[in-house]
Protein backbone atom coordinates (compact mmCIF):
# COMPACT_ATOMS: atom_id res chain seq x y z
CA UNK A 1 0.00 0.00 0.00
CA UNK A 2 1.29 3.60 -0.65
CA UNK A 3 1.30 6.52 0.76
CA UNK A 4 -1.37 9.17 -0.89
CA UNK A 5 -0.66 13.22 -0.69
CA UNK A 6 -3.38 15.40 -1.94
CA UNK A 7 -2.02 18.66 -1.72
CA UNK A 8 -4.80 22.20 -2.36
CA UNK A 9 -3.04 24.79 -2.93
CA UNK A 10 -2.92 28.06 -5.32
CA UNK A 11 -0.18 27.10 -6.62
CA UNK A 12 0.17 23.44 -7.69
CA UNK A 13 2.87 24.17 -9.78
CA UNK A 14 5.26 24.37 -6.58
CA UNK A 15 4.61 20.47 -6.53
CA UNK A 16 6.54 18.39 -6.18
CA UNK A 17 9.44 20.82 -6.37
CA UNK A 18 11.75 19.76 -4.55
CA UNK A 19 10.17 16.37 -3.36
CA UNK A 20 11.17 15.41 -7.41
CA UNK A 21 15.00 14.61 -6.76
CA UNK A 22 16.80 12.38 -4.39
CA UNK A 23 14.88 10.43 -2.28
CA UNK A 24 11.82 10.99 -2.55
CA UNK A 25 11.91 11.60 -6.19
CA UNK A 26 13.30 8.01 -6.55
CA UNK A 27 10.45 6.81 -3.96
CA UNK A 28 7.26 8.26 -5.97
CA UNK A 29 8.70 7.18 -9.20
CA UNK A 30 9.05 3.76 -7.15
CA UNK A 31 5.53 4.21 -6.69
CA UNK A 32 6.33 4.23 -2.68
CA UNK A 33 4.00 7.16 -2.38
CA UNK A 34 2.05 9.78 -4.61
CA UNK A 35 1.05 13.07 -4.95
CA UNK A 36 -1.53 15.47 -6.28
CA UNK A 37 -1.76 18.94 -6.46
CA UNK A 38 -5.21 20.38 -6.63
CA UNK A 39 -5.99 23.77 -7.65
CA UNK A 40 -8.36 25.46 -5.25
CA UNK A 41 -9.28 28.03 -7.56
CA UNK A 42 -10.74 25.23 -10.14
CA UNK A 43 -13.34 25.16 -7.09
CA UNK A 44 -14.75 28.78 -7.36
CA UNK A 45 -17.75 29.54 -8.62
CA UNK A 46 -18.14 32.86 -9.43
CA UNK A 47 -17.38 35.01 -12.54
CA UNK A 48 -13.33 36.00 -11.08
CA UNK A 49 -13.06 32.95 -9.80
CA UNK A 50 -12.36 34.11 -6.29
CA UNK A 51 -11.20 32.24 -3.36
CA UNK A 52 -10.68 35.31 -0.64
CA UNK A 53 -12.79 37.91 0.45
CA UNK A 54 -12.28 40.71 3.29
CA UNK A 55 -11.88 40.31 6.85
CA UNK A 56 -15.23 39.84 8.84
CA UNK A 57 -14.56 42.70 11.08
CA UNK A 58 -12.55 44.33 9.54
CA UNK A 59 -8.45 44.81 9.23
CA UNK A 60 -6.14 43.76 7.11
CA UNK A 61 -5.33 41.17 4.11
CA UNK A 62 -7.76 38.73 2.88
CA UNK A 63 -9.25 35.71 4.51
CA UNK A 64 -9.64 32.18 2.31
CA UNK A 65 -13.48 30.97 1.69
CA UNK A 66 -15.03 28.23 3.36
CA UNK A 67 -17.10 27.43 0.64
CA UNK A 68 -14.62 27.36 -2.14
CA UNK A 69 -12.04 25.03 -0.03
CA UNK A 70 -15.12 22.90 1.28
CA UNK A 71 -15.84 21.97 -2.00
CA UNK A 72 -12.32 21.46 -3.22
CA UNK A 73 -11.88 19.19 0.31
CA UNK A 74 -14.67 17.26 -0.72
CA UNK A 75 -13.73 16.45 -4.17
CA UNK A 76 -10.36 16.10 -2.88
CA UNK A 77 -11.24 13.33 0.09
CA UNK A 78 -14.61 12.20 -0.48
CA UNK A 79 -16.61 10.70 2.83
CA UNK A 80 -14.69 7.75 4.43
CA UNK A 81 -11.58 8.62 2.63
CA UNK A 82 -9.28 7.94 5.64
CA UNK A 83 -6.80 9.84 5.41
CA UNK A 84 -5.97 12.90 7.85
CA UNK A 85 -6.69 16.21 6.91
CA UNK A 86 -4.31 18.83 7.72
CA UNK A 87 -3.79 22.82 7.80
CA UNK A 88 -0.69 24.16 7.31
CA UNK A 89 -1.17 26.96 9.92
CA UNK A 90 1.45 29.05 12.35
CA UNK A 91 -1.31 28.48 14.91
CA UNK A 92 -1.40 24.74 14.60
CA UNK A 93 0.52 22.48 16.98
CA UNK A 94 3.73 22.11 16.16
CA UNK A 95 5.20 19.13 13.72
CA UNK A 96 7.36 17.04 15.79
CA UNK A 97 8.91 13.39 14.41
CA UNK A 98 6.16 11.79 16.31
CA UNK A 99 3.88 13.06 14.25
CA UNK A 100 5.78 12.46 11.28
CA UNK A 101 6.09 9.06 12.08
CA UNK A 102 2.55 8.61 12.80
CA UNK A 103 1.45 10.34 9.76
CA UNK A 104 4.27 7.48 7.80
CA UNK A 105 2.65 4.29 9.48
CA UNK A 106 -1.14 5.86 7.77
CA UNK A 107 -2.60 6.22 4.55
CA UNK A 108 -1.55 9.23 3.60
CA UNK A 109 -2.63 12.98 4.22
CA UNK A 110 -4.60 15.71 2.63
CA UNK A 111 -3.25 18.83 2.69
CA UNK A 112 -4.23 22.40 2.59
CA UNK A 113 -1.97 25.31 2.04
CA UNK A 114 -3.27 28.66 3.66
CA UNK A 115 -2.21 31.91 1.93
CA UNK A 116 -3.54 35.41 2.89
CA UNK A 117 -4.33 36.15 6.41
CA UNK A 118 -5.25 32.53 6.72
CA UNK A 119 -8.54 30.84 6.38
CA UNK A 120 -12.41 30.82 7.49
CA UNK A 121 -12.57 29.58 10.91
CA UNK A 122 -15.92 28.04 10.10
CA UNK A 123 -13.59 25.37 7.52
CA UNK A 124 -11.65 24.29 9.87
CA UNK A 125 -14.48 23.69 12.25
CA UNK A 126 -17.23 22.01 9.84
CA UNK A 127 -14.16 19.87 7.95
CA UNK A 128 -12.24 18.98 11.19
CA UNK A 129 -9.40 19.57 9.90
CA UNK A 130 -5.39 19.30 12.10
CA UNK A 131 -3.93 22.44 12.27
CA UNK A 132 0.16 22.05 12.10
CA UNK A 133 2.80 24.55 12.44
CA UNK A 134 6.48 23.44 11.19
CA UNK A 135 8.06 26.54 13.62
CA UNK A 136 7.32 29.72 15.25
CA UNK A 137 7.45 31.89 12.33
CA UNK A 138 5.44 33.27 9.77
CA UNK A 139 5.37 31.80 5.69
CA UNK A 140 3.93 33.81 3.04
CA UNK A 141 2.28 30.54 1.99
CA UNK A 142 1.43 26.87 3.57
CA UNK A 143 3.31 25.36 0.43
CA UNK A 144 6.88 25.75 1.75
CA UNK A 145 5.52 23.94 5.06
CA UNK A 146 3.58 21.04 3.45
CA UNK A 147 6.75 20.35 1.16
CA UNK A 148 8.66 20.58 5.08
CA UNK A 149 6.22 18.29 6.26
CA UNK A 150 5.79 15.69 2.76
CA UNK A 151 9.70 15.38 3.13
CA UNK A 152 9.96 14.37 6.80
CA UNK A 153 6.93 11.60 5.94
CA UNK A 154 8.71 10.19 2.81
CA UNK A 155 12.14 9.23 4.14
CA UNK A 156 10.16 7.41 6.65
CA UNK A 157 8.09 4.93 4.71
CA UNK A 158 9.19 1.53 4.15
CA UNK A 159 12.41 1.26 1.62
CA UNK A 160 12.80 4.44 0.96
CA UNK A 161 15.95 5.35 3.21
CA UNK A 162 19.15 2.35 2.13
CA UNK A 163 20.10 2.05 5.58
CA UNK A 164 17.17 1.00 8.14
CA UNK A 165 18.95 1.68 10.81
CA UNK A 166 19.44 5.74 10.10
CA UNK A 167 15.92 6.44 10.18
CA UNK A 168 15.92 5.44 14.18
CA UNK A 169 19.20 6.81 16.14
CA UNK A 170 18.69 10.50 14.47
CA UNK A 171 17.93 13.47 16.11
CA UNK A 172 14.36 13.44 17.83
CA UNK A 173 13.89 9.72 17.64
CA UNK A 174 15.63 9.04 20.95
CA UNK A 175 14.65 12.74 22.21
CA UNK A 176 17.93 13.82 22.34
CA UNK A 177 19.83 15.88 19.32
CA UNK A 178 22.16 13.40 17.42
CA UNK A 179 25.84 13.67 18.46
CA UNK A 180 28.33 14.69 15.85
CA UNK A 181 30.04 12.77 13.15
CA UNK A 182 33.25 12.76 11.29
CA UNK A 183 34.52 11.44 8.08
CA UNK A 184 38.12 11.08 6.65
CA UNK A 185 40.50 12.39 6.57
CA UNK A 186 41.64 11.40 9.72
CA UNK A 187 43.48 15.08 10.21
CA UNK A 188 41.37 18.55 9.21
CA UNK A 189 43.15 21.96 9.44
CA UNK A 190 44.95 20.33 12.36
CA UNK A 191 41.57 19.28 14.27
CA UNK A 192 41.74 15.26 14.81
CA UNK A 193 38.67 13.06 14.68
CA UNK A 194 38.24 12.23 18.23
CA UNK A 195 40.66 9.15 19.35
CA UNK A 196 37.55 6.93 21.02
CA UNK A 197 36.11 6.59 17.20
CA UNK A 198 38.96 4.93 15.92
CA UNK A 199 39.58 2.74 18.60
CA UNK A 200 36.96 -0.04 17.25
CA UNK A 201 35.64 -0.67 20.77
CA UNK A 202 31.85 -0.26 20.17
CA UNK A 203 30.85 -0.39 23.47
CA UNK A 204 33.23 3.16 24.26
CA UNK A 205 31.74 4.73 20.95
CA UNK A 206 28.14 4.19 21.59
CA UNK A 207 28.90 5.61 25.59
CA UNK A 208 30.90 8.40 23.84
CA UNK A 209 27.91 9.11 21.57
CA UNK A 210 25.00 9.07 24.07
CA UNK A 211 27.31 11.59 26.38
CA UNK A 212 27.83 13.73 23.66
CA UNK A 213 24.20 13.50 22.65
CA UNK A 214 23.37 14.07 26.11
CA UNK A 215 25.64 17.24 26.44
CA UNK A 216 24.48 18.72 23.50
CA UNK A 217 20.59 18.48 23.82
CA UNK A 218 21.22 19.92 27.40
CA UNK A 219 23.02 23.09 26.00
CA UNK A 220 21.13 23.99 23.10
CA UNK A 221 17.24 22.31 23.80
CA UNK A 222 16.75 22.65 27.34
CA UNK A 223 13.46 21.84 26.46
CA UNK A 224 14.28 18.48 25.05
CA UNK A 225 16.47 18.01 27.77
CA UNK A 226 13.87 18.18 30.66
CA UNK A 227 11.63 15.85 28.88
CA UNK A 228 14.39 13.53 27.89
CA UNK A 229 14.99 13.36 31.92
CA UNK A 230 11.65 13.04 32.73
CA UNK A 231 11.27 9.76 30.37
CA UNK A 232 14.47 8.31 31.93
CA UNK A 233 13.09 8.79 35.76
CA UNK A 234 9.93 6.95 34.41
CA UNK A 235 11.58 3.58 32.42
N1 LIG B 1 -2.27 35.71 9.62
C1 LIG B 1 -1.73 34.43 9.94
C2 LIG B 1 -0.51 34.11 9.06
C3 LIG B 1 -0.88 33.78 7.64
S1 LIG B 1 0.49 33.27 6.72
C4 LIG B 1 -1.31 34.41 11.40
O1 LIG B 1 -0.88 35.45 11.90
O2 LIG B 1 -1.39 33.36 12.04
C5 LIG B 1 -0.28 32.53 5.33
C6 LIG B 1 -0.33 31.02 5.31
O3 LIG B 1 1.00 30.51 5.37
C7 LIG B 1 -1.04 30.36 6.47
O4 LIG B 1 -2.42 30.26 6.23
C8 LIG B 1 -0.40 28.99 6.52
O5 LIG B 1 -1.01 28.08 5.62
C9 LIG B 1 1.02 29.26 6.04
N2 LIG B 1 2.00 29.34 7.15
C10 LIG B 1 2.63 30.46 7.58
N3 LIG B 1 3.48 30.19 8.58
C11 LIG B 1 3.41 28.87 8.80
C12 LIG B 1 4.05 27.99 9.73
N4 LIG B 1 4.93 28.42 10.63
N5 LIG B 1 3.72 26.67 9.67
C13 LIG B 1 2.82 26.21 8.79
N6 LIG B 1 2.18 27.00 7.89
C14 LIG B 1 2.46 28.30 7.89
Amino acid sequence: MSFRATVLTLYPEMFPGPLAVSLAGRARAAGTWSLEAVQIRDFATDKHRSVDDTPAGGGAGMVMRADVLARAIDHAAPEGDPRPKLLMSPRGIPLTQARVRQLAAGPGAVILCGRFEGVDQRLIEARALEEVSIGDYVLSGGEPAALVLLDAVVRLLPGVMGNETSGTEESFESGLLEHPHYTRPQSFEGREIPEVLLSGNHRKIAEWRLAEAEKLTAERRPDLWAEHQKAEKTK
